[in-house]
């Protein structure tokens, strides 16, 4: 075929057999895909540009080919960070379990309407059985139960919106709530959007450990109460993203309860160790939150854009989200089934339920706790060999699988350690600040990451502490 000559066109509607050629490419693409995550470079630019103008080339006409456009979405998908492979150690890793990808192109294929339990009642109860299972494993009382979300952004917002409904009205202006400087921004951004003023997010003061000081939260309620403002959420953190601390959930929940604030808990990170016995030591205290955000594209393995809202009461939930039009009006409410679209920001939505329901299915619930077993494991084995070196400083002992540390030095010494680390393109680390300094930060959390490839990471960031202690040597030296 030369170039002037048009291919035949692909209809839109495909007939089976076309559906299965391109599906059986699309799933060796997959697979060969997920083969090369272990020896692919942890990072890789080196094509972004030449391959930038070609992919912003608008759609033609004419039909493409499938297979010459998987091959540059090959392209595409090999630069940037990797976040699917093993070495991948920084911010959170979603270990992008395959079951659930096939599980969402399953769900795709279906395409039936969840927004409403009516249209799909069936797909409705898997996604629903899927909650039912996530409020139990946090001790969530009967009748608790929730939404899959894109995220944790999207169920905190939700969860901050039923809390703002439930204890403010109509009228939230004068409502306040409370978070430390380790929470994460959705908890802020969550407020912005629902209309807070930004001055109404009340920063209570960390320990030196980096978890909410109650007592501090008591002062800082008390005196807003004072100053005729209205308190109305506290939220803790089962995990933080920065250095992965689990707040004090018992006390807080106390203080809350005392307050009449509605506890939220962000698990966005932590809440998939609830699966373990050392998640659910440190978790304790979260079975009496009124909502939790959970990221089961954190902590569950789940590719990206899997998120839970778990709410104690999901009428309040209800309350806040459901609205009515007249072209909704041959929908009837199923018995037991809750209807999705009245209990989030969307209507129309892809049957996420399906991306959970499958792997837990069939990976079985052990599968997932031992794994999870495994990364608490090796982010204590990193702690403990990196404390061997007398040059590397670690303040905080893990909650759960992220390991901050630094070298002894300046904040430069330390971005230029992180550099060199992650030019081996073997493995990534990110980094944060806290109390105004530097820290690397890694964190065990791929379901592809086991003992070989952290034995290898510490041996990499070993040799760089080396280099990097010869280096300054040899400049004081000149
Ligand atoms: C990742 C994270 C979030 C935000 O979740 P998204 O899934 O990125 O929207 C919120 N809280 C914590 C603690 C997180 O780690």
């Amino acid at each position: 075929m030369t170039n002037n000559q048009a291919r035949p066109g692909l209809p839109l509607d495909l007939d089976r057999d076309t559906i299965a050629e391109l599906g059986r490419h699309a799933v060796d693409f997959m697979a060969d895909r997920i083969g090369e995550l272990e020896s692919a470079p942890a990072s890789d630019y080196r094509q972004a540009e030449q391959l930038a103008a070609l992919l912003l080339r608008p759609p033609g006409d004419d039909p493409g080919d499938f297979r010459e456009l998987l091959e540059t979405f090959r392209q595409a998908a090999g630069q940037g960070v990797n976040t699917a492979g093993p070495g991948y150690l920084a911010y959170f890793p979603a270990g992008g379990l395959v079951s659930s990808v096939l599980a969402e192109m399953l769900a795709q294929a279906a395409n039936r309407f969840t927004g409403v339990a009516q249209t799909a009642p069936a797909l409705v109860a898997m996604e629903q059985s899927v909650l039912a299972w996530s409020c139990e494993l946090f001790g969530l009382p009967a009748g608790a139960g929730g939404v899959v979300t894109t995220g944790a952004s999207l169920a905190t917002l939700s969860a901050l919106v039923a809390a703002r409904h439930d204890r403010l009205g109509d009228d939230a202006r004068d409502g306040t709530l409370y978070v430390t400087e380790h929470t994460h921004l959705s908890v802020a951004k969550a407020a912005r959007i629902a209309g807070l003023p930004a001055d109404r997010v009340r920063v209570v003061p960390a320990t030196a450990g980096l978890r909410m000081d109650a007592g501090a939260a008591a002062e800082l309620i008390a005196a807003d109460r004072a100053a005729g403002l209205r308190p109305f959420l506290l939220a803790g953190t089962a995990g933080t993203t920065s250095t992965g601390t689990v707040d004090p959930l018992p006390e807080l929940a106390r203080l809350a309860r005392t307050e009449g604030l509605w506890f939220h808990v962000d698990a966005a990170y932590g809440g998939g160790f609830q699966l373990t016995a050392r998640g659910r030591a440190r978790l304790a205290g979260i079975e009496q939150a009124d909502s939790i955000a959970f990221d089961p594209h954190k902590s569950l393995f789940m590719p990206y854009g899997t998120g839970v809202l778990l709410v104690r009461d999901p009428a309040v939930l209800h309350a806040a989200h459901a609205a009515d039009g007249q072209y909704l009006q041959d929908l009837d409410r199923v018995a037991d089934l809750p209807d999705f679209g009245h209990l989030g920001a969307e209507l129309t939505r892809e049957f996420r339920g399906l991306r959970l329901w499958l792997p837990l299915h069939l990976h079985g619930v052990r599968a997932f706790a031992e794994a999870l077993e495994e990364k608490l494991d090796l982010a204590a084995l990193v702690h403990r060999e990196l404390g061997r070196d007398p040059r590397v400083e670690l303040p905080w002992e893990p909650d759960l699988s992220v390991v901050v540390f630094r070298v002894r030095g300046g904040d430069e010494a330390n971005r230029d350690l992180l550099a060199r680390i992650n030019a081996t393109r073997r493995i990534y680390l990110s980094s944060t600040s806290v109390g105004g300094r530097f820290y690397l930060r890694l964190c065990v959390l791929s379901v592809r990451t086991r003992a070989s490839h952290v034995h290898e990471a510490l041996r990499i960031i070993r040799a760089a502490v080396d280099q990097h202690i010869w280096s300054n040597t040899e400049t004081s030296a000149r």
